[in-house]
This record gives structure tokens, sequence and C-alpha cells, in this order.
């Protein structure tokens, strides 16, 4: 019987009206924030016995997203993530995770766990009310056996999605009701499992539902939780043996799947399915915490040293489109791969605090991550492509998906990345900064910038409130400039990440200079802080270029990748309420190979800066552009809407040479971005 919605106070909270402040705290940055009563709870560090991470993340609203990154997180509020539920039956009213007949599987729970961060950190009165419905259902009718959402299911796959929303929702609200709740479903699992196993995308999604039991179990230290951990991984689907000895080296096809035999949720499909793999990366390092196994907290880097040469994308992306698909550009990625992916490095970074992950993360963030979305974040791809010369309805060289994946709309293909998108950018927000130190001591608390954009964190270190401010235009600019505000003089390390593409990257204190930090560590400055000392990073942002398909090249400048932005015809499909679906069509040509020398890159690459707008992600306010010379590569065609093969790496062309201008690959919706390379 479920109990009657109760006034409580955390929810008032949440949806407190305090844009005031934040926007006070934005004009004035460098005022003294010490006694802001509204310093975020601390970070949970991990209970013994199990085995502490590199790093702990810190609960949600303890980071804010300032600048750019602030305004991108605005446009998606004022897109399709702020809207959706008034346009998409499928998170609206009648919505079974708020009591109605209608969509009661993974959507719900896929909308609240973006919705929520996004929300938080934008302090969005009317965000937080969307957000709060779902929240005060699921709340408020958990069953008396313990399960929580839709009666008309028992699946427990968008549970494991909704227990993520639920964390976080604590993590900002501190609301005592959470704990209680999840106490007792993750209870009502551990005596549920044995009779009603895991199985298809929760068996092979186990690693999500570990993350909140470990989650629970370091702010409660409930003996049963660690049961419940070891029965998740006995059920789950073994990731690392799969990894281990991996064997998915081509691109799957349909008929290896037997997927016209209805085998679409066998072993063979969800092992090779994107999304899968994608939340598949952080299971090495989440599990790791249990075992105490070192080659599993380490398992995260072979995954993605085999996902990188079997499938691996310019992007930062593997392909899945919507199986592993091979090395070729021209195939695609699932959006929700991308925000998984994403989610999972976070998780991957803290545990391991391995800088190359955090290298990582930003590629996905500031490439594969907006390069999918339209500016206004109204209409997104279901697959993005690095060599995307068309979207269109053509027959597209997808392993398993439809004709229209690659349409910008509201729900192109189908319909999860439409529900799942929103959790990117706010957790890649929550993730720029960690906290340091052993576990059962505050003794060595730090903090560390683990991926940078413009943000202000507070939280306490052994007591103390702690205020810092990031002032960067990272990553279209290499100045990253950090103030550091404790409320009084205290002593404790930061950690920078120096990206392993930052060579000669400066560091200074107050103006003076610190040794040369080491490109693809973390520089650990360690002194007693006062309120206003300011660090300096400048990390030279010099053209380089990277090998891909074919030999192929691209052209990377920090962590931003570029790409040739063909002349773009958006052609309306259909209305879709207040977004629409798109085709988009090449109105220039695209088949250029580079003349650059590739000992040199820098050499034959101009780099031209305009200001950094408030949508930096877009063609109009792209503000770096690359001149490379190139030649028209005759041979290369496309067919069906999707570039030809790339012809193999040097090649021989009597086209006259040109000047082609390189932006951002999220500027560019039709692109090039692995070229072919002249031979000299
Ligand atoms: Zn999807």
């Amino acid at each position: 019987m479920p109990s009657l919605p109760k006034p409580n106070p955390s929810r008032r909270r949440f949806l407190k009206q305090s844009t005031l402040a934040a926007l006070a705290s934005t004009l004035a940055p460098s005022r003294s924030l010490h006694a802001d009563p509204s310093t975020p709870q601390p970070a949970a560090k991990t209970r013994a016995p199990l085995t502490p991470g590199a790093f702990y993340p810190l609960p949600l609203g303890s980071i804010r997203p300032l600048g750019w990154l602030r305004d991108q997180l605005q446009i998606q509020a004022n897109g399709l993530s702020g809207h959706l539920d008034e346009i998409w039956p499928d998170v609206g009213p009648n919505s079974g995770w708020l009591g109605g007949s209608g969509e009661s599987w993974e959507r719900g729970p896929y909308f609240l766990d973006g919705l929520i961060p996004l929300a938080t950190l934008l302090d969005s009165p009317r965000l937080k009310a969307k957000a709060q419905k779902f929240i005060d259902w699921t709340l408020t009718h958990q069953a008396s056996t313990g399960i929580i959402g839709p009666a008309t299911n028992d699946d427990w796959w968008p549970r494991i999605v909704m227990l993520k929303a639920l964390t976080q929702y604590h993590e900002a609200t501190a609301a005592p009701r959470v704990l209680s709740v999840l106490d007792r479903y993750l209870r009502y699992q551990l005596a549920e499992l044995p009779r009603r196993p895991l199985r298809d995308w929760g068996k092979f999604r186990w690693q999500d539902n570990l993350l909140t039991v470990l989650w629970l179990y370091n702010r409660t230290g409930s003996p049963y939780l660690l049961d419940l951990a070891r029965l998740l991984h006995t059920q789950g689907y073994d990731w690392l043996a799969q990894y281990a000895n991996f064997q998915y080296t081509q691109r799957i096809t349909p008929e290896f799947i037997h997927l016209s035999e209805g085998n679409g949720l066998k072993d063979l499909a969800l092992a090779t399915h994107g999304v899968n793999n994608g939340q598949a990366i952080k299971t090495g390092p989440v599990w790791s915490q249990v075992s105490g196994s070192q080659s599993d907290r380490h398992a995260v880097l072979v995954m993605l040293a085999a996902l990188d040469k079997y499938h691996g994308l310019p992007n930062g992306m593997f392909s899945c489109d919507e199986h592993f698909a091979g090395l070729d550009p021209s195939q695609g990625s699932e959006f929700c791969t991308v925000v998984e992916a994403m989610f999972s490095i976070e998780h991957s970074l803290a545990i391991l605090g391995d800088p190359s992950l955090g290298d990582r993360l930003e590629r996905l963030a500031f490439n594969a991550l907006p390069g999918t979305l339209t500016d206004d974040m109204w209409a997104h791809q279901y697959n993005q492509q690095p060599n995307q010369v068309e979207c269109s309805l053509h027959h597209k060289p997808w392993t398993t998906d439809g004709p229209e994946s690659n349409l910008f709309g509201l729900e192109p293909n189908f319909g999860c990345c439409t529900a799942n998108f929103h959790q990117g950018w706010p957790k890649f927000a929550a993730s720029l900064f960690f906290l340091s130190g052993a576990p059962d001591t505050d003794t060595n608390d730090g903090l560390v910038a683990a991926v940078y954009a413009p943000c202000e964190l507070r939280t306490l270190l052994r007591g103390t409130p702690i205020h810092i401010l990031e002032e960067t235009s990272y990553p279209f600019r290499g100045t990253v400039r950090i103030t550091v505000n404790p409320a009084s003089p205290l002593n404790f390390p930061l950690q920078l990440r120096i990206p392993a593409w930052a060579a000669a990257a400066t560091l200074t204190v107050n103006g003076k200079s610190e040794p040369s930090p080491t490109p693809g560590t973390f520089a650990t400055l360690t002194r007693t802080w006062q309120s206003g000392d300011r660090v300096e990073l400048v990390f030279p942002l010099v053209p380089r270029i990277s090998r891909w398909f074919h030999d192929s090249l691209a052209i990377e400048r920090g962590p931003l990748v570029f790409s040739y932005g063909i002349g773009e015809s958006w052609v309306k499909l259909r209305d879709r309420g207040l977004t629409a679906d798109w085709q988009v069509f090449p109105t220039t040509p695209w088949n250029y190979a580079l003349n650059v020398d590739p000992a040199n890159p820098a050499n034959s690459i101009a780099v031209t800066e305009t200001p950094v707008g408030p949508a930096p992600f877009t063609r109009q306010g792209a503000p770096v552009h690359l001149s490379v010379k190139a030649r028209k590569l005759t041979e290369w065609r496309a067919e069906d809407g999707a570039a030809n093969p790339l012809p193999p790496s040097p090649v021989t062309t009597t086209e006259p040479e040109e000047t082609i201008q390189l932006i951002p690959y999220a500027a560019a919706k039709l692109r090039i971005t692995a070229f072919p390379l002249c031979k000299s």
C-alpha cells in the first residue's frame, strides 16, 4: 500500500529560488564565499573493507558551471531537456513513473538521470519542479516488498537507472527518505535475485546497479550490501573475461548475431551492443573496490585499448551502429553510448586516478557529445559519424540500425537516446573536480582538477569551507586560472591534470614559476593556501595529427578534434511538436585529401582565434578555425548517403591545391574528420 506524500524540508531546499545568489556569485567571481551557508555536504569516502580509489566524486552541487559551460547547460535547459515532458508522452504526465498508464520502463528514469543534475547545476526552480514529480512518486510508492517503480513490470534494468537518479537527488538535497527507500529496495533485491536472477539488459548492465550498492554502503555500512555486490557480480555478464580475450574484432553483421531469428536479447547480441559496452567500461574499476584486484582496476585500460584498436574513431568513440562496426569513419556511434561511455570514464577516472582517462573524457565531451546535437539542443542524432557527408533517409552502412539513424530529430531510429542524452553535459560538469585523500583519515585530503572547464567549487576540507574559482575558455584557449579561497589558511594538495598532448605546459602560483609539469601526469601543489592564491596553467595549443583508418589523418588541437565543415542544406522531414526531424544534404564538395607534413603538422596549419561566445560548439560561434592545404580526390565518393571507405594514404591527386577551413568537430554537422594524406 503506497504511503501518502509528506512535506519534506529537503524538497523545499531542492526547489528554493536561489537564482539571484547564483547570479551574484557569477558576477563577482573573486568575492570571498567561505561563509556561504550553501556549502554542500562533504564527499563520502570508501568504507572498509572496500578498496579505496585514488579520488572520490564530490556530491552533486559542489561544482557549479560558469562561462561557456553554464551557457551550454542553459542551451540544454532551453532545448529538449527542459521541455521533453511537454512534447513526448513517454516522459509526460501519463508516464508509469508518475503513476500513469504510459511508458513504464527505462525512459522516465533515463530522463530523470540527466534532469536532476541539470536542474541542480543551473539551480533552476522550473527544472527542479519537473524532476520532483518523478522523485516524489517513486519515493512515496514503494511497495511493501520493497520494489520501486511501476507495478506493471518487475524488470531490474529500469530500476538500475532510477537508483542512479535517486543517489544524485540525495547528494543534492540530503533528503533522508532516499536512504531508507534505497535500503529497502536493495534488501528486496538481495532476497529476490536468487529466484529471479538478472537477465537481458540488467544482466549486461549490472555494474551500474553495483554503483548504487557501493554508494549506499559508503553511507550506511550495512554488511548485506557487500553480499548483494557479490551476487550481482555472480549473476552479471563477465565483461572482464570478454576483454581479456577480445573476439569481436570485426564489424558485427545482423547475420553474425542471428538478428532475424529474434536473437536481439541473446548474449551474443548484447555482448557486442554499443551501449552495453559503453556502460561496461566502468566494470573493472567499480568491481575492483569489492575484489581489491589491481588487474580488475586496470581492466578499463585493457577495454579501451581493444575498443580503440578494432573500433576506434577520431571523435574518441568506438563505432556502434548499433553493434560494433569497425574502424571506418563512415560508421556511426549511438548517442546513448557517448553519454554512457562518459559516465563510465568519469567513475573510472576517480577510481584509477589515471590522467589518460581525463584526456579521453574531454575528447568525448568536447567532440562527440555536442557533435550529435543541433546548436539549440532541440534535436539529436541516434548515430553520428566522424565522416558524415549526408544525414538522409538513404540506406546507410549501419550494422543493425534503421534508415533514420543519422537524422537530427526528436527520436530518430528509436527513442532511447531522446530519454538518455540529458546526463552528458551535467555529469561532465559535476566531474571537473574530485576529492583526494586516504579513506580513514582526512589529514591528507586535497582536491583534484581532473578535467577543465569554467566552474566554481564549494566544499569542505578538514571542516574548512573552500571555494575554488576556475576561469578559462578551455578547450578553445589553453590558459586555466584557478583562484583558491579557503575560509582560513589551510595546507592541502591541489592536483592538476596535465594532458598527454600538453608538451611545454607552464604552471605558476601567484605569478611565481613552478617546475615544468610533465604531460600525462597530475602536477601536485602542496602548500598552505591563503584566500586569493592564484594558480595559472598554460597549455600550448599546437595543432597535431593522429592516424586512423587506412592511415588517414585527423587534425587536433588540445582536446578538440577538427573537421572540414561541409556546406549544409537542412530540409525538414516532419514537424514534431516544438521540434522537428531534419535531413541535412551537402552543398559543397567534401572529398579532400590534406597536404600537410605529418612530421611537422603545425608548420602547415594556420590557426585563427575569434572571441569565445555563448555557443562555441556551433558553426557561427566557433572560436577557432584552422587553415590547411588540400586537394580534391575525385575517386573518393559517397554511396547511399555515406562516404565510401577512404583510399589508403598516401594518395596521389592532380587536382589543384586549395586552402580549406577546419572547425571544431561539433560545429560541423556535415563533416570530414579523417582525411586521406596527399603523397608529398
Ligand atoms: Zn540510444
